[in-house]
């Protein structure tokens, strides 16, 4: 297969570049790393599949050999997008512009080319869920003016975008809803709960928990969550398929495994909410019948695993700093 991977520089798109290439299929990543980063995929430099093209997928494709006509792309996988709380507050224009043109953008890509298309949606479609856990059926209820508005609308109008492609162009679309990810390779100044609590676990800061801690999310190891693109990928039809890890923690439980994990001798502070998480879901955790029954698949790497293997990457990239 000849894939492109929008956002192949990012924390999951990185991630995914890796594992096509290992599965012997040829990959052309796009990034203008707004939040992605060129040394997620350094080391795929010098590999004979892989290409990285430095580019904006809001702007008209550049005039590049790998994007050429001539060279039709089977899948493209559409993951460029800023997903963390701190990215909606710094910069929601470029969040709004890539869920829009780009989305259309990489959608017109896939129809000339024939390719199939995966957009990479998000859990945040359900906003604040008064449905628990959140099945693919619930619409949702999402604040369109909030602070999580930029991201949250713009993956919305993504969907929408992507299946009126569907009808009309008989775009050949699938998509997946991604819950709360982590592992190796996010930003450490990504703004975001476990890489904040590793952070300051292993700086011997305290744990900054907001609230009372009671909100939950559920976290799903970075390399269960590509199995689960590819498994969609490759069977193809509309989705959405929620895909994530149906364990559920509260925020203040993460911090105590970070103290456990990392033996930190950190403290837990517990902070007033800030002022732009007010509108935060409070809960929210996959239903995955779907997923599990039309694709068998499964999430297989447990939270203490998954965040030993994280701790051990940004411990590696703090000492890299000092
Ligand atoms: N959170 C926290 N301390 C932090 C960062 C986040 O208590 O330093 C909380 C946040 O209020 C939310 C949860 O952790 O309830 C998950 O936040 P995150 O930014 O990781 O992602 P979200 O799922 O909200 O997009």
């Amino acid at each position: 297969m000849r894939a492109l991977v929008a956002g192949g520089a990012g924390f999951i798109g990185s991630h995914l570049c890796d594992r096509l290439l290992a599965d012997g299929h040829t990959v052309v990543a796009i990034d203008n790393f707004i939040s992605g980063r060129p040394q997620n995929v350094a080391h795929l430099a010098d590999h004979p599949a892989f290409t990285l093209v430095d580019h904006d997928i809001t702007k008209p494709l550049p005039d590049h050999a790998e994007l050429h006509p001539s060279k039709p792309f089977d899948t493209v996988f559409h993951l460029a997008s800023p997903a963390s709380p701190s990215d909606f507050l710094r910069i929601p224009l470029e969040i709004l512009d890539v869920g829009s043109t780009g989305t259309r953008i990489m959608l017109d890509l896939a129809v000339r080319d024939g390719a199939r298309f995966l957009l990479a949606s998000t859990s945040e479609v359900y906003g604040d869920p008064l449905v628990h856990p959140q099945p693919e059926s619930y619409w949702g209820n999402v604040d369109s003016i909030g602070p999580r508005s930029c991201y949250d609308e713009a993956k919305r109008y993504a969907e929408a975008l992507t299946f009126a492609y569907r009808r009309v162009h008989e775009a050949d679309t699938t998509m997946v809803r991604i819950f709360n990810t982590y592992g190796p390779r996010m930003r450490i100044d990504d703004g975001r709960v476990l890489v904040n609590f590793i952070v300051q676990a292993l700086s011997g800061q305290p744990l900054t928990v907001h609230g009372d801690g009671m909100h939950t999310r559920s976290y799903c190891f970075v390399s269960d969550l590509v199995d689960g693109l590819l498994a969609v990928a490759r069977r193809g039809g509309p989705g959405p398929y929620n895909v994530g890890n149906p364990v559920e923690c509260t925020v203040l439980d993460l911090a105590e495994q970070v103290i456990a994990i990392t033996g930190s001798s950190s403290t837990i502070e517990l902070m007033p909410l800030p002022a732009e998480r007010a509108g935060d879901p409070q809960r929210r955790r996959p239903d995955l019948h779907r997923i599990t029954t039309d694709l068998q698949w499964v999430p297989k790497v447990g939270l203490d695993e998954g965040m030993r293997l994280m701790i051990a990457a940004i411990a590696a990239e703090l000492d890299a700093v000092d």
